[in-house]
């Protein structure tokens, strides 16, 4: 085998036909390297001899017998049957639909064989059915011993598997590593031949091992470096924009309050992107209602003052169209905005398009319909994407290719990520930090009730109804179902809107996106004073006039989900509260949950603490991230590789050897694709 063979298909390996194929790759397994990736889980201990007086039910083996009689019944069903010995007993080896001729090579008569396999008794007699392994005593090196398990779907025989994958591992090349020596000693690492080999040895797989860690650290490079490739074709060189500070100064001494540190020092490290001769790609992070909006805005300022016009995208309408008052709101007659969503109408739209393509738009705010192919620009200089979960990678970097050669992209998200994670989300993009909140906003004051006590709520909502004030109402999240969850939202909204009739919307999932704004609507024009809804209420959006929030259920939520939900209230001048409804009997853990999320308000340190508690699965924004393609790694038990991994990735990053890892990364299936579908 030369190195480039690891990267053909299984099929072209002998001994491997169509059927075999088909059943590898429901396993994933379709190229020889998959085979080399596809680590034995547990082993097998056959590496002693038992005699058969010290049998033991139950148990996997290896006996040495002498073949006594071969026995095979003419009646149908009937299985075959070879009755054998050793000094101290007898064992009667038993086939189901084995051939005759077969079985009569493999058991020569008075013969001594090697057998291995699971000891059952029965009709006070042991014996093994279906053995796993019968070979010569010339051959037992090849069952004696301890022997590596491979997770394997139906149809494949494990000793067949078996076969394969070891004449694979012993016939690799000696690769060129891609990790020098010092680098491999200095980090408890292995070289990548050896640490395959002691793998398949069944060497254990957790932190301690030195080959198991080094397979880890290569998988999350081999991320990360897809990542920086993504990166490094978005950030081609690009006209460097040019402005003036001193008017964006004079915009922010008008705000009616004074930018955080934060804010400020975010707004100096975009400027110095839109500043350079390169693109931006860049994402700010920061918790909800931490003032990301206007960073972006008076971002989108200097840009229009270097000649471009500049594009805002939301998820959702009621959002952009949020966006769209305060950068009014902001800029007055300073610049000439738009509002473009699917549903503007057709004369209106005509002559946006129109406006946009002369040139004569300054500031294009809407949701993804400003990306449709119809829509062209004079000079667009930036682009910024609010809630950039929502729209998944492919669709950043097909975003970030719309704008053209001179258009910078900023990305917002209020999805606290751990520290852990941050590379492998946003790998491709530089990342901004706003860690701090406005001063005077007031941290929401959260309580927990056990859900029985659920009467007592009511007075207190009657007066803050009595005050003008506004409610969420969320419901609980029953099971992944969405049918359930808008039954019991539906009951819940009845008696609630029987005790305050009139004053209650309900909002849920199966309601399409249209009829959702109707009463998002209704709620932010004080139509309607108690919003019952399902899940989620849309990130982002401002509900000033809202101020308690009660979360029924709340053990089912991740606390980064709580503490999102809860940063839907307490936005404006008034005291926030939330309350969480428990079922009775909450375990340990949950009592923990609650403890940190009433004494934290920081998403960032909230979401570290999710991480620990529930394990990277239930992170939000896991489900569209890349992690979940981890096949070896966890952020959680190999904290330390990814952070020296993303040491390393950024060392390299911008000037990257493609040569030199284009095994490793063929090896993870990120060189054809790189970036495209997986993320
Ligand atoms: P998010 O980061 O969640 O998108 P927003 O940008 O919507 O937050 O800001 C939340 C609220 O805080 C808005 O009403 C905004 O006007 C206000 N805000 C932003 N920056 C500051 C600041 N430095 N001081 C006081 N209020 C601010
Ligand atoms: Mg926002």
């Amino acid at each position: 085998m030369n190195k480039d063979n690891i990267f053909d298909s299984i099929s072209t390996l002998k001994g491997v036909g169509s059927q075999l194929s088909k059943y590898l790759k429901k396993r994933k397994i379709e190229k020889i390297k998959d085979i080399i990736l596809n680590l034995p889980y547990s082993e097998t201990d056959r590496s002693k001899i038992v005699r058969l007086s010290e049998l033991e039910v139950g148990a996997i083996c290896s006996i040495k017998v002498k073949v006594k009689k071969l026995n095979f019944p003419r009646i149908r069903n009937l299985p075959n049957k070879i009755i054998c010995e050793d000094e101290t007993g007898k064992i009667d080896i038993v086939y189901f639909n084995s051939r005759e001729g077969y079985l009569r090579k493999l058991f020569p008569l008075n013969e001594w064989v090697i057998i291995s396999g699971k000891i059952n008794f029965f009709n006070k007699k042991y014996q093994i059915t279906n053995p796993d392994y019968v070979t010569t005593i010339e051959n037992q090196d090849y069952v004696v011993k301890n022997i590596p398990k491979y997770n394997l779907t139906k149809g494949i025989n494990e000793k067949k598997y078996r076969s394969i994958s070891e004449k694979i591992i012993s016939n690799i090349p000696i690769i060129n590593d891609w990790l020098d020596n010092h680098f491999i000693e200095k980090n408890k690492l292995l070289n990548w031949n050896q640490a395959i080999k002691n793998l398949h040895l069944n060497e254990k797989k957790d932190n301690k091992s030195k080959s198991y860690r080094r397979i880890v650290f290569d998988e999350i490079c081999a991320n990360f470096l897809s990542l920086s490739e993504n990166r490094k074709r978005i950030r081609k060189s690009k006209k460097a924009k040019i402005f003036n500070n001193k008017k964006v100064e004079y915009l922010i001494k008008k705000l009616p309050f004074k930018l955080t540190n934060s804010q400020n020092v975010v707004l100096k490290e975009i400027d110095k992107d839109l500043l350079s001769h390169k693109r931006m790609f860049r994402i700010i992070q920061g918790d909800v209602g931490s003032g990301k909006t206007i960073v972006s805005l008076l971002s989108i300022y200097n840009v229009v003052q270097s000649g471009y016009q500049t594009a805002l995208m939301s998820p959702t309408e009621i959002l952009a169209k949020q966006h769209f008052e305060l950068s009014k709101k902001i800029f007055g007659n300073l610049l000439k905005i738009r509002f473009l969503t699917g549903k503007t109408e057709y004369k209106e739209r005509k002559k946006i398009l129109k406006e946009l393509r002369e040139g004569k738009i300054d500031l294009i705010i809407g949701t993804h319909s400003l990306f449709q192919k119809t829509i062209k620009f004079r000079n667009l200089g930036l682009t910024v994407i609010d809630e950039q979960h929502k729209f998944g990678v492919k669709q950043r970097s097909d975003l970030a290719k719309k704008g053209g050669d001179n258009c910078d992209v900023l990305l917002m998200s209020a999805t606290p990520i751990p520290r852990t994670m941050m590379m492998s989300l946003y790998g491709d993009m530089d990342i901004s930090k706003i860690n701090e909140k406005p001063a005077e906003r007031k941290s929401i004051q959260t309580l927990s009730k056990p859900e029985k006590k659920i009467n007592e709520l009511w007075p207190s909502i009657k007066r803050q109804i009595d005050y003008g004030n506004q409610v969420f109402w969320v419901c609980p999240l029953i099971e992944e179902s969405s049918f359930l969850d808008y039954s019991s939202a539906k009951k819940k909204y009845e008696i609630i809107n029987k005790k305050f009739p009139n004053k209650v919307g309900l909002i849920h999932g199966a309601l399409d996106k249209e009829e959702k704004d109707k009463i998002l609507n209704k709620f932010l024009n004080k139509e309607i004073f108690i919003l019952v809804s399902t899940t989620v209420i849309e990130v982002g959006i401002d509900f000033p006039n809202a101020n308690l929030i009660i979360i029924e259920n709340a053990n089912k939520f991740g606390l980064a989900q709580l503490h999102q939900l809860r940063g839907r209230v307490g936005r404006g001048q008034k005291q926030g509260v939330c309350i969480l409804l428990f079922k009775e009997g909450l375990s340990k853990s949950a009592i923990k949950r609650i403890k940190i999320l009433k004494n934290s308000d920081d998403g960032f340190f909230i979401a570290e603490e999710d991480l620990k508690l529930r394990g990277f699965g239930d992170l939000i924004g896991y489900q569209q991230s890349g992690i979940k393609n981890f096949r070896f790694a966890d952020p959680l038990h190999h904290e330390d590789l990814f952070q020296l991994a993303e040491k390393y990735i950024l060392g390299i990053r911008d000037d990257i050897n493609e040569k030199k890892y284009s095994f490793l990364l063929k090896l993870f299936d990120k060189a054809e694709i790189i970036n495209i579908e997986e993320f």
